[in-house]
């Protein structure tokens, strides 16, 4: 198929993803597929892997009194460095999103088939559910990997997901694929100074913008400057008008307000 050569031509040519992102701009968005950004902007806290280090982010969220995101993978959970499943039921708990990694945190777009994949989701929210932590409705991709078939398949068990790939979410994106902003690790070439990330909240203030800080507290280059840092920025979110929440929460204060949800936040045409 011609498009198809034209996605393996860009792929060569660019980044990792490439091709995977090449082919959602090229074929665009599925029905499914469209949300509009909430009205009311609001930046969210995502925790990568569930590591011990994790218990900082805890720490400074709680401090603020808003609520994080910790995306976890069943496979690592309890191993040495990582979160038990009682320290992850008291996060839960004291009102945090617990949110799928995959279960063996194997990148989705490395399975055989459709199958594979949803039947290793399946065994993966069993057993969160069964050790107390409910069933996540949120999903963060192994390695941000995701493809046009992968968003298909984990399109029913998850009401959103989150890559890797750079970006605000402003006015609409990809349900599942909503974009992220590294901070600690993680974060190449981009600037990633307080005044960078201070300057991309300011641009959400007008209204209808999403960013989502993607951290891995354990990860390379985050260190305990990043735990402060990060406390400064909610403050300075809240003080330009910027909600601090969860997805779901994100997600349902969105729906209350009539703006979006499983119908109205659907972006026609
Ligand atoms: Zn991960």
């Amino acid at each position: 198929m011609f498009i198809q050569r034209i996605v393996q031509a860009i792929a060569k040519r660019v980044p990792p993803h490439a091709k995977d992102r090449a082919e959602e701009a090229l074929l665009g968005l599925r029905d499914f597929e469209r949300l509009a950004t909430p009205a009311q902007s609001a930046l969210t806290i995502i925790c990568d892997d569930g590591e011990l280090k994790d218990l900082d982010v805890v720490e400074v969220l709680e401090s603020r009194g808003v609520k994080g995101v910790f995306a976890v993978s069943p496979d690592l959970i309890g191993r040495p460095g990582f979160l038990s499943y009682e320290q992850l039921r008291s996060i839960r708990a004291a009102g945090h999103e617990i949110a799928f990694h995959g279960t063996t945190h194997d990148a989705f777009t490395s399975f055989a088939n459709t199958r594979s994949l949803q039947e290793a989701v399946r065994d993966g929210m069993r057993r969160l559910h069964a050790e107390g932590l409910g069933a996540p409705s949120t999903l963060i991709y192994p390695f941000g990997r995701n493809s046009r078939s992968v968003r298909q398949a984990v399109s029913g068990s998850f009401d959103c997901a989150f890559t890797t790939w750079f970006g605000l979410n402003e006015k609409r994106c990809n349900r599942y694929a909503i974009r992220r902003i590294p901070f600690g690790a993680y974060t190449g070439k981009l600037p990633a100074t307080e005044s960078w990330y201070r300057g991309l909240i300011d641009r959400c203030a007008a209204g209808a913008c999403w960013p989502a800080l993607m951290l891995h507290p354990s990860g390379p280059g985050h260190d305990p400057s990043h735990d402060e840092l990060l406390g400064r920025l909610i403050d300075h979110a809240r003080e330009r008008g910027l909600a601090v929440r969860s997805v779901t929460a994100h997600l349902a204060a969105a729906t209350q307000a009539g703006q979006t949800g499983q119908a109205a936040g659907r972006v026609p045409g």
